[in-house]
């Protein structure tokens, strides 16, 4: 059921700040006074009344910012996840929305597809031969016959697998709740976690990053894994043990990694990502928020609220995603 907003002023015209890129600030506010004119966009530092502000759009917050409003409704998240926003700051009484937008969905479920086959086609291993001036051959083996499994049943697990689907890739997936989704092998909590791994040829990692899956990607886990699986990770560099990653590398445990996310980013020079003949490794860019499709999904968000409904993406701030 939807909740009833906190102001009542429903005459008065409705205020959003918008936080961070100027460029991406400049563009939504052209956008809003266009699509949705009743909505006065604001763009930091220019505030105006800050009484008058009760939506905020941000990647990141600082406490100067949050002590700043005092009549703040909802903070919507310009990213997907919402770890790289510092909810303590935030009173308990302000809803925070994650950003969903196809943008972000087509994108990552792209690089999705793109890793899986790289890693089920060996390209690590055919990349590694042509640098030593080796001409060797493995066996192929088709798509059935190659299992992947997805951490994390979400939005972006869901368009992934759907694009992936065409290709015939045995699908396998684990989340907290276990989902029900048509052609795929669902498991659950904390019991299903090594049934599931025990079967994963590639292991793409979509989780939120929580105190729950925070280095779920570590030592432990990769012994579960068949021996030489491969893992994808595209959620948040918090997950993955790095110096782990790289020992089951060196031993054959795994036997290759695509990493979009790092801890910290961008990785500082010379860390072993950088030149590890087993891992690729992108600038986290595999769900890209894109401003010209963000806009319309914030605009829809807030024009779903206003009615009084619910918005698409409300965190649970008690589960942290
Ligand atoms: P989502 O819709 O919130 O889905 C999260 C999934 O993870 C749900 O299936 C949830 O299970 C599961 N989950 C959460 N905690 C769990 C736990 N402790 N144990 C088992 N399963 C758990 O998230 P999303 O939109 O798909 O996004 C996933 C993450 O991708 C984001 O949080 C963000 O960090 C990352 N991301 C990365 C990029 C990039 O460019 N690399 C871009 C966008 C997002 P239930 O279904 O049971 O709740």
């Amino acid at each position: 059921m939807a909740r009833p907003l906190l102001s009542t002023g429903s005459q008065e015209m409705t205020s959003i700040l918008h936080c961070g890129d100027e460029e991406r600030g400049t563009l939504w506010r052209d956008v809003f006074a266009r699509e949705m004119p009743e909505v006065d966009f604001r763009c930091w530092p220019d505030l105006g009344d800050p009484q008058e502000i009760r939506f905020l759009v941000a990647w990141t917050l600082t406490p100067e910012l949050i002590a700043s409003l005092p009549n703040l409704e909802i903070l919507f998240s310009i990213g997907a996840g919402v770890d790289q926003l510092d909810l303590g700051l935030v009173p308990p009484h302000v809803r925070v929305v994650r950003m969903i937008e196809p943008g972000i969905t087509v994108t990552m479920a792209q690089y999705i597809v793109m890793a899986t086959l790289a890693l089920h086609r060996d390209l690590p291993f055919y990349v590694a031969e042509q640098r030593a001036g080796r001409w060797t051959q493995r066996d192929v083996l088709l798509c059935s016959e190659r299992t992947v499994g997805f951490l994390g049943l979400g939005e972006l697990a869901r368009a992934s697998i759907k694009a992936l689907a065409p290709l015939g890739f045995k699908v396998l997936g684990w989340s907290r709740s276990g989902a029900n989704i048509a052609g795929v092998e669902t498991y659950a909590g904390a019991e299903g976690l090594d049934p599931f791994l025990a079967r994963c040829e590639i292991l793409v990692c979509l989780l939120p990053l929580t105190d729950d899956t925070r280095g779920i990607l570590c030592r432990s886990l990769f012994e579960r894994l068949p021996r030489g699986a491969a893992i994808i990770n595209a959620a948040r560099g918090g997950h993955l043990v790095a110096d782990d990653l790289c020992a089951a590398l060196d031993d054959g445990r795994l036997s290759a990694a695509f990493l979009d996310v790092a801890s910290p980013e961008p990785l500082p020079e010379g860390h072993p990502f950088y030149s590890h003949p087993a891992i690729f490794l992108t600038p986290h860019i595999a769900g890209v928020t894109r401003r010209e499709t963000a806009v319309h999904a914030l605009i829809g968000n807030l024009q779903r609220v206003l009615a009084g409904e619910e918005p698409d993406g409300e965190v649970d701030r008690s589960r942290g995603y």
